[in-house]
């Protein structure tokens, strides 16, 4: 009788859900793998590039790295990145990478680890004048909630997404899907979510780096400005072609006659009223309802936020423009002998002033930005003693990046950090299905530094004998800081110790 060999299991534990996984297999998440026995990240490390020549290929024909070419390294830094490293979860053990080299002359140390994070969130700015959703609505994927709607701020919406409330704090499947929507707007893949109740509901379409779209169709513009602002930048330019103009806007709407810049140019009153609050002269909030119309109104006829002319002032041949904040949408009408606006062919200056402020909108673009904190337990892979890693990052004495992308580091008690997750690798992020986000972080400072802060500094590897030629090579991206450059740090400008 032939013995059935059971291949053996072995036990994943990066992360809280412990996979057994039969060799040949991978586990939940698809980021470890059972390779004859040994548990491999699948993910190859990624490594980023500066110096004018390519690294790679190195290590070749090395054993142990013991041959690398540390001149090589000095022209062509490597940052070892922490896409594909793996994590250390639970924390009582070492980060996968602590990796050393000379950077002019300074010994320097980045640890580098693979964080889960359960708490996470992004935060999604939208440019674009149209509504999607009023303060506080709730954006959902899949019908779960997985956010809301926060700030309208400079011709932006803000969504925050995310977070423990969603990822922990609610169903099974409202944490899956929460995990899955931010997963894949880290990775910059595009999400349609839902935004509002039934029957007011907007649907968006949005990828990191992309311009959104707005029930069905592709937004293009940001506006340069709010209607006041628009008056400021462009008045000079209608004066003798139109006697009075009103840039339309969902926020702010500008009217040249009575706006300051208007007086300072010496336009005469016309006798204009606009419907709405009006907040200073020449401008005034609330003309209409926010929508998806003229300036972030739900106006498609301008007129309608105009009340009767004062018969007193103004006259009839009295030349109207009327224009939103983008310029996509733009009419011009001379008042006829009842003081009433009739449409008229618009002159060609101010047609092409109207172009001129499209021509100075921005491209409309979706940007994510993935926050999350090293907590105390990331924090310990990297030292005994957490704290002090907090204590160092606030004094500019560690640098933090992700993926090699610098990161905007909070104020505040611990380290809370915000990232473009366009300035990453491709496919940094991963998940773990407790659920959680898997996001690279980075911490770098002088070999000194980190014995300070209590590092694991017997587990310092220099950066040869740590990549090899199977792993990703990058090239540094000009928008970028290098993490191990003498500016990052506070030591540089003579503040030391
Ligand atoms: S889900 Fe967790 S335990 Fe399973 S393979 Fe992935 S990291 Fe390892």
């Amino acid at each position: 009788m032939t013995e059935r060999i059971r291949p053996e299991k072995i036990r994943c534990d990066a992360c809280p859900v412990l996979c057994y996984i039969a060799d040949g297999k991978s586990g939940a998440c698809d980021r470890y793998a059972n390779h004859g026995g040994e548990l491999v990240r699948l993910d190859a490390l990624t490594v980023i590039e500066s110096g004018s020549t390519r690294v790679v290929p190195f290590l070749k024909d090395a054993q142990t790295g013991d041959d690398w070419d540390g001149n090589i390294v000095q022209q062509n830094r490597a940052f070892v990145t922490a896409v594909g490293a793996g994590t250390t979860y639970p924390d009582y053990k070492p980060a996968p990478f602590i990796v050393s080299q000379q950077v002019e002359g300074v010994d320097m140390v980045t640890v580098v680890t693979e964080g889960i994070f359960s708490y996470c969130g992004v935060k999604v700015k939208i440019d674009t004048d149209r509504h999607i959703g009023h303060e506080r609505d709730v954006v959902r994927v899949d019908g779960e909630p997985i956010g809301h709607v926060m700030t309208s701020e400079y011709g932006s919406k803000m969504l925050s997404l995310g977070g423990v409330e969603h990822l922990t704090g609610g169903s099974k499947k409202e944490g899956r899907v929460t995990c899955d929507a931010l997963l894949r707007l880290c990775n910059c893949e595009a999400v349609e979510m839902v935004i509002g109740e039934p029957g007011h509901e907007t649907t968006l379409i949005v990828q990191a780096g992309r311009a959104p779209i707005i029930n069905g169709v592709e937004e293009k513009l940001m506006r340069v400005g709010c209607g006041s602002a628009a008056i400021g930048m462009f008045a000079k330019q209608w004066l003798g072609h139109a006697d009075d103009v009103v840039v339309v806007d969902d926020h702010i709407t500008g009217v040249l006659s009575e706006h300051q810049a208007g007086k300072m140019l010496d336009v005469p009153p016309t006798g204009i009223r606009i419907k709405g609050r009006r907040s200073t002269p020449g401008r005034y909030f609330q003309v209409a309802d926010p929508g998806t119309g003229w300036g972030g109104t739900n106006v498609e006829d301008p007129l309608v936020i105009l009340n009767a002319f004062k018969p007193d002032v103004a006259w009839p041949g009295l030349r109207l423009m009327m224009v939103s904040t983008t310029g996509e949408q733009f009419a011009y009408y001379e008042l006829d002998a009842d003081l009433v606006p009739q449409p008229v062919p618009i002159p060609e200056k101010l047609r092409a002033s109207a172009e001129l402020i499209a021509e100075n909108c921005e491209p409309s673009v979706c940007s994510v930005l993935f926050m999350g904190g090293a907590g105390g337990s990331l924090r310990a892979g990297v030292t005994e003693n957490p704290v002090r890693l907090t204590k160092s990052v606030k004094s500019s004495l560690t640098h933090v990046s992700c993926g090699g992308a610098a990161a905007y580091v909070w104020p505040g008690g611990g380290i809370t950090v915000m990232v473009d997750v366009t300035e990453m690798p491709s496919n940094s992020f991963g998940y773990v299905p407790t659920p959680a986000l898997v996001a690279p972080m980075e911490f770098t400072m002088r070999v000194s530094d980190y014995g300070t802060l209590g590092g694991h500094v017997s587990e310092i590897k220099p950066v040869a004998q740590v990549i090899s030629e199977r792993d990703r090579k990058l090239g540094k991206r000009d928008s970028q800081p290098d993490p191990n450059a003498r500016e990052n740090y506070r030591w540089s400008r003579g503040e030391d110790e």
